[in-house]
């Protein structure tokens, strides 16, 4: 058995804010005698962006707040006092390995170039001798199991999908974590509240189409109730594509993105679900889906910050405008397209949009209205309770002509609404509502 150190290590959580299937937190209570852990509000993420807008709104904000509270409260059961400071990484993180003589940083692995220059400007304040390991753990499928090298990585989705689906397998999710010694004495830091952060409270609309709690608690709750108590799961590839309720679509997506639910977690109840109940088109869908995030991800990895560029992955040159009244109208909802308006609407309240309204009003402002997509993909990275900077740079890109769509296609927004909202339930929702506020 291997022997721990008698020594003292720092777990970084970013977005990996839970403790279930946790590969920094199984490493590092593995590997060493007392473990503490730090979260930092970075001020950087609630700043005005290039394109005007606060790179996190209050919806996410909030999210995140709950989020960590719950964390801090699962940490304390693994004897790991959480740290919180409303300041950045590269200042908090020298400052602690001092002062608690810590010899090993554990997180995990980011990629993207604002994430990669704060690991990067933070390991030049550190001493060479502390560790700082990285683990990728945000996968379905691991960078080291899918036998491709990232200038493989297919520009079709279906090839990818094909690939992994027949070369790889999800790793199973960690369990049996040990516990850390109670002996780790810290101070006492707050978790900053919204006004700290720069926000009013606000009350959560009441047409929302989930009442959203961060935490990995709620997530994991949701995740039972979806799959077995309710066995949505089994008729998800019917109702994926709703716009009203909580049910239409499993709603993991914010709990996702920071991290507070596992998606190997996910994959492997839906695996149990299919043995202890049944297996059909419906369940093998969500894991489609969960690859597709995935593919994103792979993306990103490929093509670096050509995902962020104007001209995407292709390279592409279009004749973008970026006329102030259209965006405005957009973002108010005062399109000539009711269904781009209601679904801007609910997002602007709610924080959230359904994955048809998001193809829909994208691709209104980038292919009707021929808009910098830049400008609605930093919008959303605003307001999106579970933004995702692969997903939502992907997705625009998508969209926008710019990326891994080998049709290239045009949304009819009209025969989309008569498709998706044919007696206009879903639009009467969020543009009747508008006249009374
Ligand atoms: P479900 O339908 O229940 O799907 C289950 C999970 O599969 C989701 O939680 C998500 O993790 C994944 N998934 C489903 N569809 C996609 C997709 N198209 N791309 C990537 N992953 C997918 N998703 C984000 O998580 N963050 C974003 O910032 C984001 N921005 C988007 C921007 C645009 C323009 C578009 C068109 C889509 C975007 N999506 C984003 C993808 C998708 O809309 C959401 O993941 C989905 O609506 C979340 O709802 P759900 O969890 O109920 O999804």
């Amino acid at each position: 058995m291997q022997q721990k150190q008698n020594n003292r290590a720092l777990i970084w959580f970013r977005n990996n804010l839970r403790v279930h299937d946790n590969t920094s937190i199984f490493e590092a209570l593995k590997n060493h005698n007392s473990v503490l852990a730090l979260y930092c509000f970075d001020p950087r993420h609630f700043r005005v962006t290039q394109f005007g807008f606060k790179k996190t709104e209050k919806f996410r904000a909030r999210f995140l707040i709950q989020t960590i509270t719950d964390l801090k409260q699962q940490l304390s059961k693994l004897n790991i006092p959480l740290l919180i400071y409303q300041n950045t990484p590269e200042n908090c993180i020298p400052n602690i390995v001092s002062n608690y003589n810590i010899d090993a940083v554990y997180t995990q692995k980011e990629w993207t170039k604002e994430e990669v220059l704060v690991t990067d400007n933070l390991k030049k304040n550190l001493l060479n001798s502390i560790s700082f390991i990285e683990n990728y753990d945000q996968f379905l499928f691991h960078p080291e199991d899918i036998e491709l090298a990232k200038n493989e990585i297919p520009d079709v989705f279906t090839d990818f999908r094909k690939h992994l689906e027949k070369n790889s397998k999800v790793r199973t999710v960690i369990s049996n974590i040990n516990k850390g010694t109670s002996n780790v004495i810290t101070e006492n830091t707050l978790i900053p509240t919204l006004k700290d952060l720069g926000f009013h409270d606000y009350e959560t609309h009441s047409n929302t189409a989930f009442p959203f709690q961060g935490g990995e608690s709620n997530a994991l709750q949701r995740l039972h109730y979806y799959f077995f108590e309710t066995k949505k799961l089994g008729v998800y590839k019917q109702t994926r594509n709703g716009l009203i309720g909580k049910d239409f679509s499993s709603k993991f997506s914010p709990w996702l993105a920071n991290g507070s639910l596992s998606v190997r977690t996910i994959y492997w109840e839906v695996k149990r679900f299919e043995q202890e109940y049944f297996k059909n088109e419906s369940t093998y869908w969500l894991v489609f889906e969960l690859i597709w995030r995935d593919y994103f991800k792979y993306i990103s990895l490929k093509h670096q910050n050509n995902i962020f560029k104007i001209g995407g992955i292709l390279k592409k040159t279009y004749d973008w405008n970026d006329d102030e009244k259209l965006i405005k109208n957009w973002i108010a909802g005062t399109t000539t397209e009711p269904f781009v308006n209601a679904n801007m609407i609910e997002l602007r309240k709610t924080g959230w949009m359904s994955n048809r309204g998001r193809q829909n009003v994208a691709s209104f402002f980038a292919k009707a209205l021929e808009l910098d997509w830049r400008i609605g993909a930093a919008y959303f990275e605003s307001m999106l309770l579970d933004y995702d900077v692969h997903s939502n740079y992907g997705n625009w890109m998508y969209v926008s002509g710019v990326g891994n769509d080998p049709r290239d296609r045009k949304f009819n927004i009209k025969l989309q609404a008569e498709r998706y909202d044919a007696a206009s339930k879903y639009q009467n929702v969020w543009l009747q509502n508008k006249l009374f506020e």
